[in-house]
C-alpha cells in the first residue's frame, strides 16, 4: 500500500464530489471512489433538483440560501467548462402554499425575515393570476385514494401562498454533478469508477485506508463516507454506527412523471411548488410534464429498505395515490393508465437533517443522512466538510469546540454543531423531505 491521497472520499454523488472539489481547493490530494460507472448515477440522478429557500429550521434555511447563492453563478463557482457542458439553473422561483398545517408559514416567513431572504406574499387571486390551473380548495390532512373521505373538502380554501423569487431547480443533476467532477479534477482531485469499498481498513485503532471489492488496498489517512442511501452499510464497515446518537436508513420513494393540462405549456411556466395540505411537491420536466413526489404525510406508509442494492423500481399504487392528490390542486391534470415516473432511496437521518461531522473513528468523517433535501446544499457542504476536516486533522475536538463556517454572501456564521451524529432529536425539523 502506498499512500498517495491525503483522503479518499466514499462516493461519487453531488456529494462527494462537492467535497473533493473543497478539498482540492484547499491543496489536499483526493480519490473519490464509486461502484458506479460514473459521477451522480447514485441517488442524485433520480434527484428532483429543486433548489428552494424555505426549511423548518434557521440554519437549514441559511445554508439553503448561501448555496442557492451558488447554482445561480455557476460558471463563476466551477470556474472551469465541462466538456459535456454545463447544468442549467432553471430560475423560476418556488411557490409555498399557506394552510392549516404550516400555520401560513409564519415561523418560515420570520426565518427569511431574520435573515434577510425575500419573499412575497401572495393571496389566492394573484396564485390565479400567475398559474391559472391551479384550484384553491383544502382537502388537509392528505389522504389515500383508497380512503372513504379521500376528496372531502375543508371549508376553508387555501388562502394563498408564499413565493421565493430565489429557487428554481436543476436542469440535470448528473450532469451539475460531473460538472463538479471536472471542476475538482482541474485542481488535482482523483476519481475512480467501478471501485465498491468493501472493508474500512484500521491500524492501531485509527483509519489507514479501504479495501476494494477486487482486493485493491488504497492507504490515505482520511476517509469520508459519502455513500448516500448506503451510507449505514458503510458505518458498520467502519465500526462507527453505535457511536453514533442519530442514524440513516434508507427510505424508498416514487417521483411521477406526468403529462401537463391539454394547451399548458407548463415547461415553459411553471415553478417548484410545495403543497402541505395534499402532501405534495412538484415542478415543471422536460416533455411538458409534472414531476411530482410526496412529502411524506402519515397516510403515506414508510417503506424502509434492509438493502439499498435491492429494492423494487417500479411505480406503484403509490403514484396513483400522489397523481390523484396532485389532480386536488391542478383538475385538469391528466392521468394516464400507464404511470411514468422514477424509484430510488433517501439516506434518512433520524431527525430528517443530515450528519456531517467526524466520527469516533480518527480519520473517518460523515457526510450522511441527506434525507431527501441535499442536493441543493451540496455546494455549501462541500465547504462545511472541508473546513471540518481540516480542522479536527489540525487537532481541534470539535465535538467539544465545534467547528464553525462562515456563509460569505448571508455574513453569517453556522457551527457546525447543528449537524453533530451526537445531538439530540432536532424537534424543530419538519421530519420530512422538506428538512
Ligand atoms: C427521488 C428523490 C428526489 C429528491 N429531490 C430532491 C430535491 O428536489 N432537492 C434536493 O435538494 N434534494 C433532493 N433529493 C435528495 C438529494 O438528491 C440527495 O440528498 C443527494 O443527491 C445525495 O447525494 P449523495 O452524493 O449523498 O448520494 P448519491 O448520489 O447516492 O451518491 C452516493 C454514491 O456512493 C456510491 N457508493 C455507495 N456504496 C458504495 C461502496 N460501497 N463503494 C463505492 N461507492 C459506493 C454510490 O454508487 C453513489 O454513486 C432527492 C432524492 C431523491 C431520491
Amino acid at each position: 500500500m502506498k499512500t498517495k491521497y491525503n483522503a479518499i472520499i466514499i462516493g461519487s454523488g453531488i456529494i462527494g464530489c462537492s467535497i473533493a472539489f473543497e478539498l482540492s481547493k484547499k491543496g489536499w490530494k483526493t480519490l473519490n471512489v464509486d461502484k458506479l460507472a460514473a459521477a451522480g448515477l447514485g441517488s442524485t440522478a433520480n434527484s428532483c433538483a429543486v433548489v428552494r429557500v424555505h426549511y423548518s429550521t434557521l440554519e437549514g434555511t441559511a445554508v439553503a440560501y448561501e448555496s442557492y447563492r451558488y447554482w445561480n453563478d455557476w460558471t463563476n463557482y466551477l470556474g472551469v467548462e465541462d466538456p459535456n457542458g454545463l447544468a442549467k439553473f432553471m430560475k423560476r422561483g418556488v411557490l409555498v402554499f399557506k394552510s392549516r398545517v404550516n400555520d401560513n408559514l409564519k415561523k418560515i416567513r420570520s426565518m427569511m425575515d431574520e435573515l434577510g431572504i425575500g419573499y412575497e406574499n401572495w393571496d389566492f387571486e394573484k396564485v390565479k393570476e400567475q398559474f391559472p390551473i391551479l384550484d384553491n380548495t383544502s382537502y388537509y390532512p392528505p389522504r389515500r385514494p383508497e380512503d372513504p373521505d379521500f376528496g372531502k373538502k375543508n371549508e376553508s380554501p387555501l388562502s394563498g401562498a408564499i413565493y421565493y423569487p430565489e429557487g428554481g431547480y436543476i436542469s440535470d443533476p448528473t450532469l451539475s454533478t460531473h460538472n463538479v467532477q471536472v471542476a475538482a479534477e482541474a485542481r488535482g482531485a482523483e476519481f475512480k469508477y467501478n471501485a465498491k469499498v468493501v472493508n474500512i481498513l484500521k491500524e492501531d485503532k485509527r483509519l489507514i485506508g479501504v479495501e476494494l471489492a477486487d482486493g485493491i488496498l488504497i492507504e490515505a489517512p482520511v476517509v469520508i463516507n459519502a455513500s448516500g442511501p448506503h451510507s449505514f452499510i458503510i458505518n458498520r464497515l467502519a465500526g462507527v454506527e453505535d457511536g453514533m446518537k442519530i442514524k440513516t436508513r434508507a427510505l424508498r420513494h416514487e417521483v411521477v412523471h406526468l403529462p401537463a393540462p391539454s394547451g399548458v405549456d407548463y415547461e415553459s411556466i411553471g415553478c417548484p411548488s410545495s403543497d402541505s395540505d395534499i402532501g405534495a411537491y412538484w415542478r415543471p420536466e422536460i416533455g411538458n410534464h409534472i414531476l411530482s413526489g410526496s412529502e411524506d404525510p402519515e397516510c403515506d406508509a414508510k417503506e424502509w429498505i434492509d438493502d439499498p442494492d435491492d429494492f423494487n423500481r417500479n411505480l406503484t399504487e403509490q403514484a396513483k395515490a400522489q397523481a390523484y392528490r396532485l389532480a386536488q390542486r391542478i383538475p385538469d391534470l391528466r392521468i394516464p393508465n400507464q404511470i411514468q415516473g422514477v424509484v430510488d432511496l433517501y439516506d434518512v437521518a433520524d431527525d430528517w437533517i443530515p450528519i456531517y461531522d467526524k466520527s469516533e473513528l480518527p480519520g473517518f468523517y460523515l457526510a450522511v443522512g441527506t434525507s431527501g433535501n441535499q442536493y441543493k446544499t451540496a455546494p455549501v457542504v462541500g465547504k462545511m466538510m472541508a473546513e471540518l476536516i481540516v480542522q479536527c486533522e489540525n487537532g481541534q475536538d470539535h465535538d467539544k469546540d465545534p467547528v464553525v463556517i462562515r456563509l460569505k454572501h448571508l455574513k453569517r456564521d453556522v457551527s457546525l454543531k447543528f449537524y453533530s451524529r451526537l445531538r439530540e432529536i432536532n424537534r424543530e425539523s419538519s421530519f420530512s423531505v422538506l428538512g
